[in-house]
């Protein structure tokens, strides 16, 4: 039986806009087509939550954060819960983002709480995981983001298809530089697989690709059998262009 995953292009917007700039960008987004086949949705920074509620709520487009606390309320000092984000009527969050590795010391322990924490909350985790350029160069890309899937093992079983996978090699982030369909393909299959020997919903379960996505690769992205849409960065800070790499989807 051929399982139908959801589709989904979900824009990261980064540390990115204004109260000007998203007025814009928001308004081309609602123009977005709601028979269309993806799922679209923006992870915006807190601040602008509101903002794209008040702009989104009558339209296809879906919205989230770009992190969230593994603790559910109380002394934490910058931190936003998993319900403060429901309160604004956030569907999903990013969790595990490799900048927030990076630049924030986030352990994929600390990710697969959160991943946990916003299952909870009704929340769709969207796990980013991905290798950096020296562990590909070393050969050891799917033995890293197998450990980082297995990190999230307990959320991948409980949270069957509501959990989405995007899988980002840190080298393709923000540079320019895409995975090739094939690459991106055969580590999609991989993270598939791995998914299926932790006891999860792989073949229910959407895997989405991200780093450098535009809309003049997205298609050929898109049409890989185990790529189920993509986390785009700098291309979703444009409408025309956020669009047109939903179309491809
Ligand atoms: C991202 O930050 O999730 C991302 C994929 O960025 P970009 O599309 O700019 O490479």
């Amino acid at each position: 039986m051929t399982v139908r995953r959801a589709r989904w292009v979900i824009g990261n917007w980064k540390m990115n806009g204004s109260l000007a700039a998203n007025a814009t960008l928001l308004a081309g987004l609602v123009t977005a087509p709601r028979a269309d086949a993806a799922r679209l949705a923006v992870c915006v920074p807190y601040p602008y939550l509101a903002q794209a509620q008040a702009a989104l709520a009558q339209s296809a487009v879906a919205w989230g954060a770009q992190d969230l606390s593994a603790a559910a309320s109380g002394a934490y000092t910058g931190q936003v819960s998993a319900t403060m984000l429901t309160e604004f009527g956030a569907s999903l969050v990013l969790v595990g983002h490799s900048e927030r590795r990076q630049y924030n010391g986030e352990t994929s322990a600390l990710v697969a709480a959160k991943a946990a924490v916003a299952l909870a909350a009704g929340l769709t985790p969207v796990i980013c995981v991905g290798e950096t350029l020296a562990e590909r160069d070393a050969g050891r890309a799917q033995v890293v983001v197998a450990e980082q899937l297995a990190a999230c093992a307990d959320v991948l079983r409980d949270g069957g298809a509501r959990v989405v996978v995007a899988y980002e090699p840190v080298w393709a982030i923000g540079t320019g530089r895409t995975a090739s369909p094939s690459e991106a393909q055969a580590m999609h299959a991989a993270i598939r697989a791995e998914i299926a020997r932790l006891g999860g919903a792989a073949a229910a379960t959407s895997l989405l690709y991200g780093g450098s996505v535009k809309a003049s690769n997205a298609a050929e992205l898109f049409a890989q059998p185990d790529i189920d849409g993509g986390l785009i960065g700098g291309a979703s800070l444009v409408a025309a262009e956020f669009l047109a790499i939903a179309a491809a989807a």
